[in-house]
């Protein structure tokens, strides 16, 4: 009896730690579907050897991995999404295989991440799209000079997104959640002022890579991109909203590299006039690309100022000014770009605001009349708003003007010319009801 159970002890040692050493768990698939691809994640419980093919007729990809077992009913996960109509398993070997029914074309890209604070290792997947290739090509860079009126371009980008939740706070609280709420607001009041129109960069719950987010502003043509983030601290009192610019480090460094690369591609620098930098000597691409990168931080500068000091007006604030770091999003040489962290999700009090829609939405209208301030005092040429600046000038008969005396308030001032506070505002731009002695005002004509 004693020489059973030590047996049948050896025995079950024998088969566990074959099962440790050589079968890797499969324990959840995750699905993300962005406009230009799909990405599956697969969580492991260590690192596997897989294999990634398509068939045609019907047209499937077939996955296989390696010395794995699934430990989750993929038939639950709701994995048919975008180009995927349906998601079979089975055996192969000592491993599994996945075939995935597509009713599009994918090209299949797979590597696998090691295990970061919020997951373990992970198999992923992406898909992308053909039908994206052929909208890529489709766009032209448009011409600077010439041509009809445009609308002045702004890329909203919430940061995160898909795998990559970014900060986390109570309650579940996920910064790729509030900043995409964030970014549509700001985007759904930039498309709602004459004159603009507001891109996402993403527009859902999908990731985008850093220098995806860039690269898609550039071929938007943006005339000014803006990254809306949330902070995470490990000391929980952190807190304070802060604006961001790209530091002259992180511009040098990425002029290097954009000289560096410009034989790789015709990339074009838009700020001067969409020239390319391919067939210029090493001194005249460097001035030029210095150029584009001196006028964008000056714009980056003087939009997160504004920003910044609208967002004072109900928040606290980091540091008392605008701050400058090496963000890769913010290294467009030829957009302006700004990051705004809207508060430390990992400080409850800031967390229980940043969670509310209206707080969000005073939020998102901060960095909206901060962006519109800067445009309508330097419009882009051959925009509408800077059409419209021009006429507003010639018309002023219509409207009166009015200088500002000591002792004048705003609403007083609105009061006397029979207009209401709002209209004030608007027809000067103004935020807020600061105004100063010797400012000159615009009374509208209704
Ligand atoms: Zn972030």
């Amino acid at each position: 009896m004693r020489f059973l159970i030590r047996w049948m002890l050896m025995l079950s040692l024998l088969t566990s730690q074959a099962v440790v050493a050589a079968t890797s768990s499969i324990e959840n698939v995750r699905a993300w579907l962005a406009p230009d691809n799909i990405r599956l994640v697969f969580d492991l419980s260590s690192p596997v050897s897989h294999n990634v093919f398509m068939l045609d007729n019907p047209l499937r990809l077939v996955l296989d991995i390696e010395q794995s077992a699934l430990g989750v009913d993929v038939d639950r996960l709701g994995l048919e999404k975008g180009p995927i109509k349906s998601v079979r398993t089975g055996k192969r070997g000592d491993g599994v295989r996945l075939v995935l029914d597509l009713d599009e074309d994918v090209s299949p890209k797979s590597f696998q991440l090691d295990p970061n604070d919020q997951y373990g290792h992970r198999l992923v997947l992406d898909l992308a799209l053909a039908r994206s290739a052929t909208v890529e090509k489709a766009q032209e860079p448009q011409p600077i000079s010439q041509g009809p009126l445009r609308d002045i371009v702004v890329a909203v980008d919430a940061g995160h997104g898909g795998e990559d939740p970014g900060a986390l706070g109570p309650d579940r609280l996920r910064e790729k959640d509030v900043v995409l709420a964030i970014a549509k607001e700001v985007a759904r009041l930039i498309d709602a002022e004459p004159g603009y129109r507001a891109e996402l960069i993403r527009s859902g719950d999908y990731y985008v890579s850093l220098r995806g987010r860039t690269l898609k502003a550039r071929k938007l043509n943006a005339d000014l991109f803006v990254s809306i983030h949330a902070d995470a601290a490990r000391d929980k009192r952190a807190r304070g909203a802060s604006v961001w610019v790209l530091s002259g480090r992180g511009a040098s460094s990425e002029m290097g590299r954009w000289l560096a690369q410009r034989e790789n591609g015709a990339d074009l620098i838009g700020g001067v006039g969409s020239v390319s930098l391919e067939d210029k000597d090493d001194l005249l691409a460097s001035v030029l690309l210095d150029m584009s990168m001196t006028a964008s931080q000056s714009s980056s500068r003087e939009v997160a100022k504004r920003v910044h000091s609208n967002i004072a007006g109900f928040a606290r604030m980091h540091k008392p000014y605008v701050e400058q770091a090496g963000f890769v999003v913010l290294k467009s040489p030829d957009i302006p770009s700004i990051l705004v962290e809207t508060g430390f999700i990992s400080n409850p009090s800031e967390a229980a605001k940043l969670r509310q829609r209206g707080y969000q939405k005073q939020m998102a209208r901060a960095v909206y009349e901060g962006i519109k301030a800067h445009f309508w005092e330097r419009p882009p040429a051959m925009t509408h708003v800077a059409a419209k600046k021009r006429t507003g000038a010639v018309l002023a008969g219509a409207d009166r003007t009015y200088k500002v005396v000591p002792g004048d308030t705003l609403s007083v001032i609105a009061v006397r010319n029979g207009v209401s506070l709002d209209e004030l505002r608007r027809a000067n731009q103004l935020n807020g009801d600061r105004i100063r002695v010797g400012q000159v005002l615009r009374i509208p004509a209704s």
